[in-house]
């Protein structure tokens, strides 16, 4: 099957980006999934790792504010470091 070059929407910045039929060739290869993120935001997010940074969440048992190492899904029901840590002491 011929691969041709494909338009993706980032789902971050929803710019367009070219999914390349090379790209294509070597993710299907290696079984993954389609990107769902351009170069820029993709880049963004690994460097948002490696350096460390932390999303700002409202722990939902005290009320402070507290940081996780990783983006929270459900901002509802998040605990800050002091609570998760009794709430597994427990
Ligand atoms: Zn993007
Ligand atoms: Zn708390």
């Amino acid at each position: 099957m011929e691969l041709k070059d494909q338009n993706l929407v980032c789902q971050d910045c929803g710019k367009e980006f070219v999914f390349t039929a090379n790209d294509q060739k070597f993710f299907e290869e290696k079984g993954y999934q389609p990107p769902k993120r351009c170069p820029d935001c993709r880049k963004a997010k690994k460097q948002a790792k490696s350096s460390g940074q932390k999303y700002e969440i409202t722990c939902s048992k005290c009320g402070e504010k507290g940081y996780v190492p990783f983006e929270p899904k459900n901002p509802e029901g998040l605990l800050c470091e002091n609570c998760f840590r009794e709430s597994r002491d427990k």
